[in-house]
């Protein structure tokens, strides 16, 4: 093979146009070199072997020590061509040992703040840039509908218009000023699309979906991401109409690359090639996989080796042309020569990493963006504390398994949740605040805070189908409930007899939370329920900190005690509620998924479509415990009636409104002022209201503000029996309130004209 000479090759000459070095290069390349190129290897396996044997174009799961080694292992081959190295750091930099890991995405989208979310993405690429990574596997885009699905906490909730702008938000700040801005990553838009939507919450099953429901609710906030251009897109896991996503021709080519004009580059899921041949069973070896799917228009391949051999024999038997490969290749190559990383392949820098990582600035960013996602959903003047607690010192009872329980708070995608090898314990302790933890520090001198467990959650058995998958990948342990423990129960109730106020933190854990491990409850596992019965009956005031990945349901014994949601809130989550209990800060978080009431009711998300018989099932209503938009302040807000502009508009025209909104008591509130629109009459099925626009609005006790509304006509749209997303004239309704519950809106009519 001809060594190349590094001093005259084009694909060396930064001065040249990008697609002048791609081609070059392409040129260059033999055929493995090509599909290796396409191939993205878990970096927990033999580095040395990926990359001088099978040319890795890009590497995951790379510990600190291994990105090093990766790239001493480039510079001894042929043609010298950078890694990418992808990690997902989707909620800060999850497996970097000392970063700042901030809420879980459900946890960021209850700050309904697409500003606050945007800084905390460009904060997180600064950390992720520093240290050799180039490619997070962030946003997650897909709309959470089934609460007992395992990855909800992943999502942005179940909203497509709140998810399109968070989700934008987001990219903007991975991706910065542009891909040559050293602190810029590379976002993915993910997972294209529909994943969330397999039958039971099931992951990764079949998601049996139309094109007419994708294109109304699921391919939204894809299209606004590809067309503000987001650098790559993953598939999910999901088969439609009998049809692996990773092969999906109406959607990749039709949809993605063809209507939106989408140039960037698309990445299969975790060994979606080789799945299709030993767990889908639809393809009858690798040559065939690879052939459908470099012919879908996959570039880069994620953690199939199979994909090596079976894509060089695809081309010797002729099931796939050399030219289909090279178009994958050019497009990985332009993503790396767009990076730079030809000339500066971004290495780990340590006087970078210790300028940059988990900085005060970031560490106030995470307490901000932690404050901002807590949800007060029920209150009955028990909260805040200190305000209650005019009659001198008070003492707190701090119960519960979550109470302080570091790891568990930073959740899923965070240091020990287990996709990586390196950081078993964890992240470092010292980073984390618990609940008890800021309790402990920001209650007056005077009070006195106990803590009693009260109540184990679970433990794990073997799962009796075995060890491993079939592809070799860990099948989760089984999660078996615990018990609930007299002598636990019994001392946390002693304690909440003497207290002033219980503080019962509950929720789940990481367990009960991820890939492979939907729950088929939402109730609180192991001995939680019990304690909380056991709480209440000693009558001392309790507060339910409800600490977990996503919405569960409570036990009635609870159904009238003060109730905040906290999603996994990261490292600051301690602080930041113990800041909220006492009354330090206000409670500004709003729900983006509604709660149910029990399992059985699924879905409960608040825009479904019209026409059912009756509204209930016979043993139960269908309301949400708490429905999308919902939560409290510390205070009242009181909406004057909405006005509209003009009554009679065209399609290109924008709806005005306006509503005076006024704090009615004695706290300032940051209110959200939500905009629904209901279409009256729609040619085909459609939801009864779908969120619109939003605006926060700060308050002084007493103040009154008029809040200026506007929703686009063209956004008032549905998708029709054909498939054509149109404004179909006739009369609307703008619903303008504090949730998206009917009672907490006010309507306002227009008319489109024809
Ligand atoms: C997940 C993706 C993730 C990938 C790499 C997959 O199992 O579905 O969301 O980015 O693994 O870790």
């Amino acid at each position: 093979m001809t060594s190349v000479d590094t001093r005259t090759a084009p694909y060396l000459d930064a001065a040249l146009p990008v697609a002048e070095r791609v081609a070059d290069l392409v040129g260059r390349m033999t055929l493995p070199e090509k599909v290796g190129q396409m191939m993205q290897f878990d970096a927990r396996e033999d580095l040395s072997h990926i990359v001088l044997d099978r040319h890795a174009g890009s590497i995951l799961h790379t510990s600190p020590e291994k990105v090093l080694r990766a790239a001493e292992l480039t510079a001894q081959t042929r043609l010298r061509i950078p890694l990418i190295v992808g990690e997902d750091c989707i909620h800060g930099h999850s497996f970097w040992e000392g970063a700042t890991i901030y809420p879980t995405q459900l946890g960021m989208a209850a700050t309904w703040d697409a500003a606050l979310v945007e800084r905390v993405a460009r904060a997180t690429a600064v950390e992720v840039a520093a240290t050799g990574i180039h490619w997070t596997f962030s946003p997650v885009l897909c709309i959470a509908r089934d609460l007992r699905w395992g990855r909800v906490d992943e999502t942005f909730g179940e909203d497509p218009f709140l998810i399109g702008e968070l989700a934008a938000a987001m990219v903007r700040g991975y991706q910065g000023e542009g891909l040559t801005d050293p602190t810029a990553i590379l976002a993915t838009a993910k997972h294209f699309a529909g994943y969330s939507e397999t039958q039971g919450g099931r992951d990764a099953s079949e998601a049996d979906i139309s094109h007419r429901k994708l294109r109304s609710w699921f391919l939204p906030p894809f299209e606004r991401v590809a067309r503000a251009g987001c650098a790559t897109f993953m598939l999910g896991y999901q088969s439609t109409d009998g049809v692996p996503i990773t092969l999906n021709e109406w959607l990749l080519s039709d949809v993605l690359r063809g209507e939106w004009g989408y140039t960037g580059t698309l990445i299969t899921d975790w060994d979606n090639v080789g799945r299709m041949v030993w767990e889908q069973k639809i393809q009858p070896d690798y040559a065939h996989a690879a052939a459908a799917a470099v012919r879908a228009g996959n570039d880069m391949i994620m953690t199939t080796p199979g994909f090596f051999p079976g894509a060089l024999d695809a081309v010797e038997a002729g099931l796939l042309a050399e030219s289909d490969i090279d178009r994958a290749v050019a497009r990985i190559l332009t993503l790396k020569f767009e990076l730079g990383l030809f000339e500066d392949p971004r290495m780990p820098d340590a006087a970078r990493i210790s300028e940059v990582m988990a900085t005060p600035a970031h560490t106030d960013l995470n307490l901000e963006v932690a404050r901002r996602s807590l949800v007060l959903l029920r209150n009955d003047g028990t909260l805040p504390l200190e305000q209650a607690a005019a009659s001198g010192p008070r003492r707190i009872a701090v119960v519960g398994p979550l109470a302080d329980d570091a790891q568990t708070q930073l959740g899923d995608w965070a240091g020990s949740s287990g996709q990586v090898d390196w950081l078993l314990h964890g992240q470092p302790r010292r980073q984390i605040t618990t609940v008890l933890d800021g309790l402990r520090e920001l209650a007056p001198a005077d009070w006195s805070v106990s803590f009693h467990e009260g109540a184990g959650i679970l433990t794990l058995e073997d799962d009796p189908a075995g060890a491993f998958f079939p592809d070799g990948q860990p099948r989760p342990r089984v999660v078996v409930p615990a018990e609930p423990d007299a002598d636990m129960i019994a001392q946390a109730v002693a304690d909440a007899q003497g207290a002033d106020v219980v503080v019962a933190v509950v929720g789940d854990r990481i367990e009960l939370v991820g890939e492979g491990r939907s729950t088929a409850t939402l109730e609180l596992v192991g001995g939680q329920k019990a304690l909380l019965e056991a709480l209440v009956a000693t009558g001392t005031p309790l507060v339910v900190v409800l600490l977990a990945s996503k919405p569960l349901v409570l036990p009635a014994a609870v159904a009238d005690a003060p109730l905040v949601w906290v999603a996994n809130p990261g490292m600051q989550g301690g602080r930041a509620i113990a800041e909220l209990l006492l009354g330090r800060i206000e409670p500004e978080g709003r729900l983006p998924i509604s709660f149910a009431e029990h399992v059985g009711q699924q879905p409960t998300y608040y825009n479904q479509l019209r026409g059912q018989h009756g509204d209930r099932y016979a043993d139960l209503t269908q309301r949400p415990a708490h429905a999308f938009g919902e939560g409290l302040s510390y205070t009242t807000v009181a909406y004057g009636p909405p006005v509209i502009d003009a009554a009679v508009l065209g399609v290109d025209d924008t709806v005005r409104a306006r509503i005076t909104v006024r704090n009615t008591g004695a706290r300032p509130v940051r209110e959200l002022v939500q905009v629904y629109v209901r279409d009256a009459v729609t040619s085909a099925s459609w939801a009864d209201k779908e969120l619109k626009a939003y605006r926060h609005v700060d308050l002084a006790p007493g103040e009154e503000r008029t809040v200026e509304l506007e929703v686009a006509v063209r956004d008032c749209s549905i998708v029709d029996a054909r498939g054509r997303r149109v404004v179909e004239p006739g009369d609307f309704e703008l619903l303008i309130g504090s949730s998206s519950r009917d009672e907490s809106l006010q309507a306002a009519g227009f008319t489109v004209a024809a």
